[in-house]
């Protein structure tokens, strides 16, 4: 088969996180482009960029599990590379985060350097429309090679959150809710998200939908095992792929709005080459496609216009409450929303919900899952 490289998408079915498993459908996943080998050099330094969100268990399926990592890292080491892991969480300390989501077991184990995103350095990224400057980890300028691991999960703000959304963690630290409060609509918010991942440019994306997360992702949604490991070079393509997988309408993933608008490869399906399972053997019934933004009224949208929707879209979209039964007290939603309108008023949040920009910063980093939409 000749192979488009832009247009590859690989699937391969691995119903659990087990070692030989994940490895043997690792390696099926990338037979298409003959192994690790096309991607790795010897001597060359790989970062491998999960999706640590917060400080959750594995088993939460918040963030990219550490045996997929764990085992991607021996086979770049077998083709001669270096390993390092590294991602920046939203809110909760990266040493935390590296503990409870098993990468430090996994960085242990394999002899791979687990690295902090803490230092800055800014690029200057030409779309052709104007230059947008971000501040992206200064890590990247020590790799060769960077593979994007991301965790198919649905997100409030961009429907879903797979492989192009995975490369904001590339942005240091605090800066990440900065960008939200200025480009507060999703739409917007999209063409940084697209943005961020053409600057950092991975050379390779997996999905882990192993077990994905469905219902109010990215932190409080519903483990659902969709048993898929999902790749491509084109994040775009694969981030169409596991939309179609899991049924949401090509409108509803506003990153994917995104590249369409700028008329990028990989938004439409027929042009894909899909490889490995079918996208029928593939589909995940009954997926909950949660409260999102454009999916709330995703069939509205799918059919008209987006511009004439605006209004209307933003009206719908959710609002956080917070659940005063689950709340702890612990001021993480206040500390990390971007718009700084959370007061704890004798031990409860406050949202100033006039002020509110709805990035759900705060749906994403409660450890507690109290913060609701509505
Ligand atoms: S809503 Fe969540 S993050 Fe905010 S104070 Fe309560 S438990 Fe903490
Ligand atoms: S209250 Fe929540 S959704 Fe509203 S601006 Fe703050 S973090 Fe964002």
């Amino acid at each position: 088969m000749q192979i488009d490289k832009n247009a590859l998408v690989s699937l391969a079915r691995c119903k659990r996180y087990h070692t030989d498993t994940v490895r043997e459908a690792l390696l099926n996943l990338l037979a298409p482009w003959g192994g690790i080998g096309f991607l790795v050099k010897p001597g060359q330094n790989v970062l491998l960029k999960p999706n640590l969100l917060a400080a959750a268990r594995p088993e939460e399926a918040v963030t990219t599990h550490p045996v997929l990592i764990s085992i991607l890292a021996k086979l770049v080491q077998k083709a001669g590379g270096r390993v390092l892991i590294g991602d920046s969480p939203g809110s909760d300390d990266a040493k935390t985060v590296y503990k409870k989501t098993g990468m430090l077991a996994a960085a242990e184990e394999t002899g791979s350097e687990l690295i902090m995103f803490d230092r800055i350095y800014k690029k200057d990224y030409d779309r052709n429309r104007g230059k947008r400057g971000f501040e992206l980890t200064e890590a990247l300028n020590q790799v060769d090679v960077i593979i994007n691991v991301a965790k198919l999960k649905t997100h409030p703000l961009t429907g879903l959150t797979a492989a192009v959304k995975n490369t904001y963690g590339c942005i240091a630290g605090k800066k990440k809710g900065r960008m939200h409060y200025e480009h507060p609509l999703p739409d917007d918010f999209s063409r940084v998200l697209l943005d961020v991942y053409l600057a950092v440019k991975p050379a390779f994306s997996i999905i882990d939908a192993v077990i994905a997360l469905e219902g109010i992702g990215p932190r409080k949604g519903k483990p659902r095992n969709t048993g898929l490991l999902m790749a491509s070079s084109n994040a775009i393509a694969l981030d169409s792929v596991a939309a179609e997988i899991t049924g949401f309408k090509p409108n509803q993933v506003t990153t994917l709005n995104a590249a369409r608008e700028r008329s990028l490869f990989g938004t439409n399906l027929s042009e894909l080459q899909i490889v490995g399972l079918t996208l029928e053997e593939s589909r995940v019934s009954n997926f909950d496609q949660g409260t999102s933004s454009a999916g709330k009224i995703g069939s509205l949208v799918a059919r008209y216009p987006r511009a004439w929707f605006r209004g209307l879209r933003e009206s719908r979209r959710p609002y956080p409450l917070i659940d005063e039964k689950i709340c702890n007290s612990c001021g993480v939603c206040a500390d990390n929303c971007p718009a700084q309108i959370i007061n704890i008023n004798e031990g409860i949040p406050d949202i100033d919900q006039d002020c509110c920009i709805r990035c759900y910063c705060c749906v994403e980093f409660c450890p507690q899952g109290a913060v609701e939409l509505a």
